[in-house]
C-alpha cells in the first residue's frame, strides 16, 4: 500500500437525468427490469475524505438538512464497504459539499456514494480496481455504478449493469420542486396504476439512441420517455403545471427527473436556457431552477 496522502482528497462527481426510463412489471424481489438510458450532467457534489479517528460526515450547501448524517448516508456505506474489503477501519471524516437537489430523481445519493468510493480509494492508496469498484457500487444502489463512470450509458438489469452509449453535447434545465419524492414511492404508485395491465418488457429506443449520439436536440426533444412519469404526476399533480410553464418558455421538451420531483428541460442553446429558466421561476411553479450541459464526466479526483 503506498502512503496515504496527508491532506484530504476532494472527488466531484455529476447528477444524472434519465433520457429513457422503461420500466417493466415488478420482479419477485420486488426490483423492476430497467432500460434506464442514464446522461451525467453539469451539476455536482465534492466529497471531501480527510483522515479521522472513526467515520464521521458533515455536509454543506441549501438542501443540508435533508442529509443524514449517520451511517444511512451512502458516502458513509461505501467508505464502510471499501474499508471492509481492505480489512482497514473507516477511519475518515467525509464532507459532502451539497448542490444536488436532494430526493430529487437526480441520483444526488448514489453520487455522493461514488464520489466517497473514490475519495477513500484514493486516500488509503488502495488503487482498487475499477471492476471491484462497480461492484461495491452495484451493491451500494442501483444509480451507483453510473455516477461513479459518468457519461452517457444504458443501464439494464435494475438499472446497474451498464454499457456506455455514444451522446452528442446536449443544453438542459432542471426545475427543482419544493420537497422530495421517495423513489420507492413512485415505484409503488407506478406498480398500483400498472395493476391488470399487462406491462411490456423494458426496451432500449433505437430512435433515443441515435438521437442521443447525433447530438441531434430536435430528435431527442421527440423521444425522451419516462414511465414513471405518470406515477410522480400523480402523487405530485403540481408537476404538470411546471411542465407546461418550461415548454411554454420554448423549452423543446420536459420531462420528470427518474422518480422526481425534479423536472428536467431540453432547450436548444445557452441563450434558451436562461430564458427557459427565467420564465420558470417567474412561474411560481418551482423552487429554483439550474441550468446544466450534457455528458459530464464520471467521478474525479481533484487536483
Ligand atoms: P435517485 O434519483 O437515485 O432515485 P434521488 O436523487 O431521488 O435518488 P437522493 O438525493 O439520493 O434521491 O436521496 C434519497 C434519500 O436518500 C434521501 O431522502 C436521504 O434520506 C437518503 N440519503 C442517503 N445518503 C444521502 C446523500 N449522501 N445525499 C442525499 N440523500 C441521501
Amino acid at each position: 500500500m503506498s502512503a496515504a496522502p496527508a491532506a484530504g482528497v476532494t472527488v466531484r462527481v455529476p447528477a444524472k437525468v434519465n433520457v429513457q426510463l422503461a420500466v417493466g412489471a415488478a420482479r419477485p424481489d420486488g426490483f423492476h427490469d430497467l432500460a434506464n438510458v442514464f446522461l451525467a450532467v453539469s451539476l455536482h457534489d465534492e466529497v471531501t475524505a480527510t483522515p479521522a479517528d472513526g467515520l464521521t460526515i458533515g455536509c454543506t450547501g441549501p438542501d443540508a438538512d435533508q442529509v443524514p448524517l449517520d451511517r444511512t448516508n451512502l458516502a458513509a456505506r461505501a467508505a464502510e464497504l471499501l474499508a471492509a474489503r481492505a480489512g482497514l477501519a473507516p477511519d475518515v471524516h467525509l464532507h459532502i459539499a451539497k448542490s444536488i437537489p436532494v430526493a430529487g430523481g437526480m441520483a444526488g445519493g448514489s453520487a455522493d456514494g461514488a464520489a466517497a468510493l473514490l475519495a477513500c480509494d484514493t486516500l488509503w492508496g488502495l488503487d482498487t480496481p475499477v471492476e471491484d469498484l462497480l461492484d461495491i457500487c452495484a451493491e451500494l444502489g442501483s444509480d451507483v455504478p453510473f455516477s461513479l463512470v459518468g457519461g452517457a450509458a444504458l443501464g439494464t438489469g435494475r438499472g446497474e449493469l451498464l454499457t456506455p452509449v455514444e451522446a452528442g453535447s446536449f443544453h438542459w434545465v432542471f426545475a427543482v420542486a419544493d420537497g422530495g419524492l421517495s423513489t420507492p414511492a413512485v415505484f409503488r404508485e407506478f406498480d398500483r396504476l400498472a395493476a391488470g395491465r399487462p406491462v411490456p418488457a423494458p426496451e432500449a429506443s433505437p430512435a433515443l439512441l441515435a438521437a442521443l449520439a447525433s447530438g441531434d436536440a430536435d430528435a431527442l426533444a421527440a423521444t425522451l420517455a419516462n414511465d414513471l412519469q405518470p406515477a410522480a404526476l400523480s402523487l405530485r399533480p403540481q408537476l404538470a403545471q411546471t411542465l407546461a410553464a418550461g415548454t411554454e418558455a420554448g423549452a423543446l421538451a420536459g420531462l420528470v427527473s427518474g422518480s422526481g420531483p425534479t423536472t428536467a428541460f431540453l432547450v436548444r442553446d445557452p441563450e434558451a436556457a436562461l430564458k427557459v429558466a427565467a420564465a420558470l421561476e417567474a412561474s411560481g411553479t418551482c423552487r429554483t431552477t439550474r441550468v446544466a450541459t450534457s455528458p459530464s464526466p464520471g467521478a474525479v479526483v481533484l487536483p
